[in-house]
């Protein structure tokens, strides 16, 4: 049994067919996962969608009904880059759920791993890059919020290693003390604004392993000094690989297993529990893009076991 819940809904799914996001990637590293008996069916648990009461938390009346409703204007779905379907609406609500289940598991056990979410580019009243539900807001919200008999927390932590900068989440926190947002993301990429975080580090085109390891570390360490979360959310994109068809950093896959072990290591070794979530990976073979999000279980395994928890 492992020392962490992975938590997975066949509807993470979002069934674009044939679409530059590979949508089904959450059922192949499902599989995957199994089939190298990392884990047995029973580390699995399933998420309920997120209620309609956690959504608001975040997003706008006017956006949650369009989006529940059909109604979103030919702008609205532009923007969206994915073709809307009831379907992808509850993807989206299930994602959110399983980013709140993960967030409220890392409390309890340091590690919370949802096998989806990370829909970084969802802003409160809008949707785009693939992203209608801002998953990682959504679960911060919650947990700041508790629940009956829940645990709730105060402070909570962003870190954001998409290749692509996290616009929605800093939109959303901007000017909130409690959440600290950090991105490292390649400057000349989508999405052309890029909000403030509380952190930005902005990387050249074909930056590769030492510089973002370096560029990482600094910033993440800085991060801490100045605020001490209650909780870390890691996003934890596998689009920096240097195979990735919309990214154009140049990481290795032994780069980005690093890259895990510094996130999530510094945390759990300051006492601070990790929620995962995975965004982004567009690798020309899809099964690169399992292999590193795969990769990041290992990893969160293995430095749990070192640090332990309790
Ligand atoms: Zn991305």
């Amino acid at each position: 049994m492992l020392p962490f819940r992975l938590v997975y809904h066949d509807g993470y799914d979002l069934r674009l067919g044939d679409h530059v996001f590979p949508s089904q990637k959450y059922r192949y590293i499902h599989d995957r996962l199994l089939r190298d008996r990392f884990a047995t069916a029973d580390d699995f648990i399933s998420p309920e969608p997120a209620s309609d009461e956690d959504i608001l938390a975040v997003h706008d009346a006017g956006w949650v009904e369009r989006l529940k409703t059909g109604k979103l204007s030919y702008h609205e779905l532009m923007q969206l880059e994915v073709p809307y379907s009831h379907e992808l609406v509850e993807a989206f609500w299930l994602a959110a759920g399983g980013s709140i289940l993960a967030a409220r598991l890392a409390l309890e056990q340091g590690i919370g791993f949802n096998v989806g979410g990370g829909f970084h580019h969802a802003f409160r009243g809008h949707g785009e890059g693939f992203c209608a539900i801002n998953d990682i807001a959504v679960a911060i919200r919650r947990l700041q919020r508790g629940g009956d008999g829940e645990r709730s927390i105060a402070r909570a932590m962003v870190v954001d290693c998409d290749v692509h900068h996290g616009n929605g989440t800093a939109a959303i926190f901007a000017g909130d003390t409690s959440v600290f947002t950090l991105s490292i993301h390649q400057f000349n990429n989508y999405p052309t604004e890029k909000p403030p975080s509380s952190i930005d580090i902005h990387l050249p085109d074909g930056a590769g392993d030492e510089e973002y390891l370096h560029r990482l570390g600094n910033g993440y360490r800085a991060a801490m000094s100045m605020f001490q979360p209650e909780l870390l959310v890691y996003v934890a994109g596998a689009d920096p690989y240097c195979e990735d068809q919309l990214g154009g950093l140049s990481l290795s896959i032994e780069g980005l297993r690093e890259r895990d072990r510094l996130v999530i290591w510094t945390a759990l070794h300051s006492h601070i529990p990790v929620a995962i979530v995975l965004a982004g990976g567009y690798a020309i073979n899809v099964q690169d893009t399992v292999t590193i999000h795969v990769n990041t279980a290992q990893v969160a395994k293995a430095v749990l076991e070192r640090t332990g928890w309790q």
